[in-house]
């Protein structure tokens, strides 16, 4: 749906310095999936998405949406061809002075539809954004979540088969993300659209990507689909990000108690994300910490993480009895190795 054939693009700044934004990208996003790209600010993330849609022209490379190859297109071709793009920003982009109602209906008056549509859609949208109920107010008078509910029905109205994500949940709190996140997740299931996301967060990626790519200096580093990602990430980078979704100090007071009692055992179990409540059990079973170093606890759309990699800490005697116990309510532990 989506392919970016070594897009490369560099800035020339008003010092003649060049900045290189990409290098040498490709890229394939496949029809249906939902496609997230993570950096670090600066990685050149956000000229990438601007590429797709050639809000950004690249210096080199090709990018082909739906088939359609983008880059020699006339500017009215050009035009077309993002009404079948939508996207949505971290700052929303809406006009203060239109209503919601409006800032749905105007660009689409500017495509020429008949007036009985565009009232159609304003209204299918907002409904399906959950928002029927403010289309007569003004930007100023959403919350943040409900100003991104307005864009995204505001991408949708247009019927795209993509939608390009830029940060667009950066600016908002984490619950109102998770729901914005859900709304992208039904949009993707229901209408089939396409979704290219990027972020710097990983439970963006975790909550609702099929696939990821990791950036870094304008490069792609990395990329597969998240479970495998999550489950060996290959780059330095890609491990930090990984991480960031878990403890990684094990907490000094436990250690210090646990040491009272002898030398510590530290184990490496690796099971699935179902075997997770059997190690909650054993922590305050027995004398015995848990840490998760990588894996998912919770599900990935429909499908539960393969692998689930956790250190056992604990006493001898007290990881021996946990153990056992795992092992008693049919946990299937494929390694265990001592590493203390
Ligand atoms: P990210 O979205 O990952 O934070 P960006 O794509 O915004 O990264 O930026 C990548 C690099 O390109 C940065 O070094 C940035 O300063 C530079 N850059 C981006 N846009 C421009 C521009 N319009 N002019 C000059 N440099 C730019």
């Amino acid at each position: 749906m989506i392919e970016l054939k070594n897009i490369s693009k560099t800035f020339s700044s008003k010092k003649n310095k060049e900045v290189v934004a990409l290098q040498d990208v490709t890229l394939h996003v496949k029809k249906g999936e939902i496609f997230g790209v993570i950096g670090y600010s600066g990685a050149g993330k956000s000229t990438l998405v601007r590429c797709v849609n050639l809000l950004e022209k690249p210096t080199s490379g090709e990018v082909f949406v739906n088939g359609e190859h983008l880059n020699e297109m006339s500017t009215d071709q050009l035009r077309q061809a993002r009404q079948n793009i939508g996207m949505i920003f971290q700052g929303f982009n809406l006009l203060k002075t239109a209503t919601v109602y409006d800032n749905i209906a105007i660009p689409l008056k500017l495509t020429g539809l008949a007036a009985s549509e565009i009232n159609e859609r304003v209204e299918k949208y907002l409904s399906i954004v959950g928002l029927a109920d403010k289309k007569n107010v003004f930007p100023n008078q959403l919350s943040g979540g409900q100003k991104q509910r307005v864009a995204i029905a505001r991408a949708l109205s247009h019927e795209p088969d993509v939608l390009l994500s830029d940060e667009a949940t950066s600016a908002l709190d984490p619950e109102t993300t998770d729901s914005i996140l859900e709304l992208l997740l039904k949009i993707n299931k229901e209408f089939g659209i396409t979704i290219l996301l990027i972020t710097h967060e990983m439970h963006v990626i975790q909550k609702i990507c099929d696939r990821v790519a990791v950036m870094e200096n304008g490069e792609v580093i990395e990329q597969g689909n998240v479970i495998d990602i999550y489950s060996a990430p290959q780059q330095q980078t890609t491990q930090r990000f990984v991480s960031s979704l878990f403890p990684s100090e094990f907490p000094s007071e436990i250690f210090d108690d646990l040491q009272k009692q002898g030398p510590i055992i530290s184990l490496t179990f690796v099971g699935t994300s179902a075997d997770q409540p059997a190690l909650s059990v054993i922590s305050k079973k027995f004398d015995v910490h848990t840490n998760i170093l990588s894996g998912n606890i919770v599900q990935l759309k429909d499908k539960p993480f393969g692998k689930l990699i956790a250190h056992i800490q604990g006493p001898k005697d007290e990881t021996d009895k946990a153990l056992a116990y795992l092992v008693e309510q049919g946990v299937q532990v494929s390694e265990v190795s001592n590493n203390g």
